[in-house]
C-alpha cells in the first residue's frame, strides 16, 4: 500500500511546549548559543539524570564523546577500546585525535560490550606495550550494558569509562539512570533520538569543575581576559538556546514517550508471541531497565522454514514501513578494518540476524494494524 504514509522507525514528536520556549528566545532576542534555555535545559538534565550530576548541553553526542575523550587525556597514538557493535558516531572521535580504536565483541544478553573480552584486550595490549587509555562502553539501543562487571574490569586496570549514553536517555540499570556510571556520560538528542532538539547533546559531569572545563573547551577555549586569550585549542560545541528550548519542551514529555516506546516493544512481544525463531530483544533481568528506544527482533532462519531477516524486512518496504538492520560492528567497517579487534563473532551474528522495527512513541492504532498485517501475512502464508 504504497498510497499510505510511510512508518518511520524513530521519527521526532513533539509534546506541544516546545513552541513556547523557541518563541521566548525570539522575543527576548537570545538567538545565541547561550542563554536562559541553555541553563534551563542544563537544570531539567541535572535534575532528571540524579546523582548530583552537573550537565553540559552542547552542539552533538559526538562532539561531547570528543570532549570526553580530551579530558581523559586521550592524545595521538593512544589506545581507546570501544565496543564494535556500535553506531559509528561512539568511534568516530578517537580518529579525530589521531587515537587508535581498539574493538571488543558484545555478549548476547544485552547485545553490549562483554567484559570477557574487554579484559582479553586489555591484557593483549598492555602486553604489547600500550596500556589503553579510555573505556568508551555503549547502552545501545536503550539497553544498559552490563554496568557492575564492565566497572569491575576498568577499576582493576584503573581506566576511565565514556559512557555513551546516546540511546539510553532514561533507560536505569539497578535503579540508577543510565549516562552517571562513567567518568563522563554522553547524551544525544538528534532527530531521532528519545528526545529530539533537532540536532544536540550533553556531556554529564560529575563536579562543576569537569562541567566548567567542557564548556571552556566547547567555547573555543578563551582564557579569562578583556581580549580573547587562547592557551588552548579549542571547539566551538556549544547547544544553541534556540535548541535547547525544543529540549526544555521535550523534557516535559520524556517520561511519558518513554512508557509509548515501552508499549511498543510489549506489542511486538505480543505480535511475534506465536511465530517460532523470532526473538524480540528485552531486558535481562530486574536489574535492567530499557527505554526501549528502538525495539528490535533476531530471527533464526532454522525455525521460521526459511523466512529470513531480509524476507520481513523487504515485506516491512513494500507496505511502505521502515525497518532496518542492526548496526554493523565497527570492525567490519571499511573505515576500520585495520583496528585490533577481540571477539567470538557475536555481532557478527547480531548484525546478519537482526532487524529494528518501528518504536516511535507517536505511532497510532493504525500504524500498529499494518505492521501486526505484514507480520501476519509473512508468517502465515509460509
Ligand atoms: C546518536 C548516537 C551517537 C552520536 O550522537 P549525535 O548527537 O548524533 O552526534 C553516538 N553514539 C550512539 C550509540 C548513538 O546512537
Amino acid at each position: 500500500m504504497s498510497s499510505s504514509n510511510k512508518i518511520w522507525l524513530s521519527s521526532p514528536h513533539m509534546g506541544g511546549t516546545e513552541r513556547n520556549f523557541v518563541a521566548e528566545a525570539f522575543d527576548t532576542n537570545w538567538v545565541a548559543p547561550l542563554g536562559p534555555n541553555v541553563n534551563g535545559f542544563e537544570s531539567d538534565l541535572e535534575l532528571y539524570q540524579g546523582q548530583d550530576t552537573h550537565v553540559a548541553a552542547l552542539s552533538s553526542g559526538t562532539a561531547a564523546i570528543h570532549l570526553a575523550l580530551i579530558q581523559c587525556g586521550v592524545e595521538a597514538g593512544d589506545e581507546v577500546v570501544c565496543q564494535s557493535f556500535t553506531f559509528c558516531g561512539s568511534i568516530n572521535p578517537i580518529k579525530y585525535l589521531g587515537a587508535k580504536p581498539v574493538l571488543v565483541d558484545s555478549e548476547s544478553t544485552t547485545w553490549n560490550m562483554c567484559p570477557i573480552h574487554l579484559e582479553e584486550a586489555i591484557q593483549d595490549r598492555i602486553k604489547q606495550g600500550k596500556k589503553p587509555k579510555v573505556i568508551i562502553a555503549v547502552h545501545l539501543y536503550g539497553m544498559p550494558y552490563q554496568v557492575d562487571l564492565i566497572n569491575e574490569v576498568a577499576s582493576k586496570y584503573d581506566i576511565p569509562v565514556v559512557e555513551d549514553s546516546a540511546e539510553a536517555l532514561g533507560s536505569t540499570y539497578k535503579g540508577q539512570k543510565c549516562g552517571t556510571f562513567g567518568r563522563f556520560g554522553i547524551l544525544s538528542f538528534n532527530g531521532n533520538k528519545i528526545i529530539t532538539t533537532s540536532g544536540g547533546g550533553a556531556m554529564v559531569c560529575h563536579s562543576q569543575e569537569d562541567k566548567k572545563q567542557t564548556v571552556f573547551l566547547a567555547t573555543q577555549a578563551r582564557d579569562d581576559a578583556p581580549h580573547y586569550e587562547h592557551t588552548t585549542i579549542g571547539y566551538n560545541y556549544r547547544l544553541s538556546n534556540i535548541s535547547a528550548g525544543v529540549g526544555r519542551g521535550q523534557m516535559e514529555v520524556l517520561d511519558k514517550h518513554i512508557g509509548l516506546r515501552r508499549a511498543m516493544n510489549s506489542f511486538y512481544v505480543n505480535a511475534f508471541r506465536d511465530i517460532d525463531g523470532v526473538t524480540v530483544f528485552q531486558e535481562p533481568s530486574e536489574d535492567y531497565y530499557s527505554n526501549h528506544w528502538l525495539s528490535a527482533i533476531l530471527i533464526d532462519t532454522n525455525k521460521t522454514n526459511g523466512i529470513s531477516r531480509e524476507d520481513l524486512r523487504h515485506a516491512f518496504a513494500k507496505a511502505n514501513i521502515e525497518s532496518r538492520p542492526l548496526w554493523k560492528p565497527m570492525h567490519l567497517q571499511p573505515i576500520f578494518k585495520d583496528a585490533p579487534y577481540y571477539g567470538t563473532g557475536v555481532a557478527e551474528e547480531l548484525f546478519e540476524t537482526g532487524l529494528c522495527l518501528p518504536s516511535g512513541s507517536n505511532l497510532t492504532n493504525d500504524d500498529r494494524e499494518r505492521i501486526q498485517k505484514v507480520i501476519f501475512e509473512l508468517f502465515n502464508n509460509k
